[in-house]
């Protein structure tokens, strides 16, 4: 947690230096990766620390730093490069620290990284804000006393450590509170603190809601175990009633994906309930219960075991999730218990049971080993921006007409073919489109669900469900006008 009142010390360095190494280390990763603070405010990248009673801010700059974005933004890069983002904020936190931590590496001597980078530091930052040079990886005698040629950088006389085994990491600290601020007036750092430029930060960043769903014993806390032990951070543990967080918040790149109700499907969190209440809890399969998870939910990683067949029970569930557009990812675990791995035949099987959605990517994990799972991050964000498409009227226009020339619409009944008069999205998150046709026409499920695969096959929509509504023209005097009567159909 960052605390306002306290100065701020960021370590920056190029990358590979071993500045997160080095972070947790200061922190002794233990205490940071298990203090559990109420509320969003957690990350791996920044935390609160004390030595001989001083108390400061200790901030990890993180990512891979050039000097030429530190110096001025590139002209060719675009506004939403990821790379471009992590060196921006960087220079944002370097602007609100108080003491920065310039780590180097010690076996790989000055590298020309390490020149640009110390160059355009002096640049950017005020002269009156302390800079303490720090050469990493200093395992051995030798290494440690070659650390002077660090000096040539004109930052500080540098100061050997290692983060792995700790060795000198108790000198730097005793140099930073040295050089700390020691009240609040002496402090150098803007206006803004580093806690409102963090927090701002996070609200900012899209959150893709996400729901694990499967029968008991199919892997769903073996997941969220990889999940959590893949090397993304863990930016925030909602606390919950039982000692087990309910949500946990990962960072994917520049989206936070949030697993909800983890609680709920991890072992530990089940043996607690079952401790509370003394009754035995074991999980059972609760449709109910499902959905009321997935209310939260914009995507749903509905898991099987593989090896087993699908049952009458998972099939309701999958009609339950479509019926509430929620877009759905089928996750076939226990894939390293099969001996043919023919993915093709598997996924065959799969949608003959559950013709309806074919719309619908199957991934094959283990989550016991891990295998796969680091996919799946990727998968449900580009599910989240498939469901949030919105396709520009001129291009749907366009769309429909050449779908009509190449396959005239089909009636549901009657003798006339319909006329299609309009072709419109009406909602996104999930993508709902309308078709228009004549007061007497009829059209056909066939000819939607032709549409959907083809706006799919055009437009992506990556595991969402897509619903079309159909409208009729009223007929009024003879004579044909917009109908605000719609009839649903998927
Ligand atoms: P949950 O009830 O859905 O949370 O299932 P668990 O995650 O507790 O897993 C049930 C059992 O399946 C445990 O014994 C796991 O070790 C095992 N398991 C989970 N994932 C895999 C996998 O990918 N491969 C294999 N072989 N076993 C798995």
């Amino acid at each position: 947690m960052i605390d306002n009142n306290l100065p701020t010390v960021v370590i920056f360095g190029r990358t590979n230096v071993g500045k997160s190494t080095l972070f947790n280390c200061l922190l002794e990763s233990k205490q940071a990766l298990t203090a559990d603070i109420d509320g969003t405010t957690r990350d791996a990248n920044w935390n609160t620390l004390e030595w001989q009673g001083i108390n400061f801010n200790l901030v990890d700059t993180g990512g891979i730093m050039e000097e030429k974005f530190l110096l001025g933004a590139d002209k060719k890069s675009k506004a939403d490069d990821i790379d471009l983002k992590v060196q921006l904020r960087a220079k944002n936190l370097l602007n609100l620290a108080d003491i920065i931590v310039f780590l180097t590496d010690a076996r790989a001597g000055i590298l020309p990284g390490d020149k640009k980078l110390a160059l355009a530091l002096k640049k950017i930052i005020s002269k009156k804000i302390p800079i303490i040079l720090s050469a990493n990886k200093a395992d051995n005698p030798r290494l440690r006393r070659d650390a002077i040629e660090f000096n040539r950088l004109g930052l500080d006389e540098p100061l050997a450590i290692s983060a792995t085994n700790g060795s000198g990491t108790g000198d730097l600290l005793d140099k930073i509170v040295k050089k700390l601020p020691k009240k609040e007036k002496e402090r150098k750092r803007p206006k803004k603190t580093l806690a409102a430029f963090l927090s701002e930060e996070e609200t900012k960043k899209e959150t893709i809601n996400v729901a694990i769903l499967g029968k008991p014993n199919v892997g769903k806390s073996s997941l969220v175990n990889a999940l959590c032990g893949s090397e993304r951070m863990i930016i925030s543990a909602k606390a919950h009633t039982t000692r087990e967080p309910q949500n946990i918040r990962l960072e994917h790149k520049d989206k936070i994906i949030n697993f909800i109700d983890t609680a709920g499907i991890s072992r530990k969190g089940q043996q607690t309930a079952k401790s509370t209440s003394g009754k035995n809890t074991l999980e059972k399969f609760s449709i109910k219960k499902s959905l009321d998870t997935i209310k939260n939910a914009s995507v749903v990683l509905l898991m099987i075991d593989i090896n087993k067949k699908l049952s009458h029970q998972e099939s309701r569930l999958v009609e339950a999730i479509v019926e509430r557009q929620n877009s759905l990812i089928l996750v076939a675990n226990k894939w390293d218990l099969i001996k043919i791995r023919d993915q093709k035949h598997y996924k065959q099987e799969i949608y003959a049971h559950l013709p309806f959605i074919t719309w619908a990517p199957i991934h094959f994990i283990s989550a016991l080993n891990g295998s796969k799972v680091d996919k799946l991050y990727d998968f449900i964000a580009k599910a989240q921006a498939g469901r949030n498409t919105e396709i520009n009227p001129n291009a749907l226009d366009k769309f429909l007409k050449k779908l009509i020339k190449k396959h005239t619409p089909v009636k549901k009944k009657g003798t006339k073919r319909p006329h299609i008069y309009e072709f419109k999205q009406v909602d996104s998150a999930p993508p709902v489109f309308s078709v228009r046709i004549g007061a007497k026409d009829t059209i056909s499920d066939a000819y939607l669900n032709f549409m959907s695969n083809r706006l799919r096959k055009k437009f992506g929509f990556y595991a969402t469900p897509i619903k079309i509504y159909v409208e009729r023209n009223k007929q009024i005097h003879g004579q044909h006008e917009e109908s605000v009567k719609t009839q649903n159909e998927s």
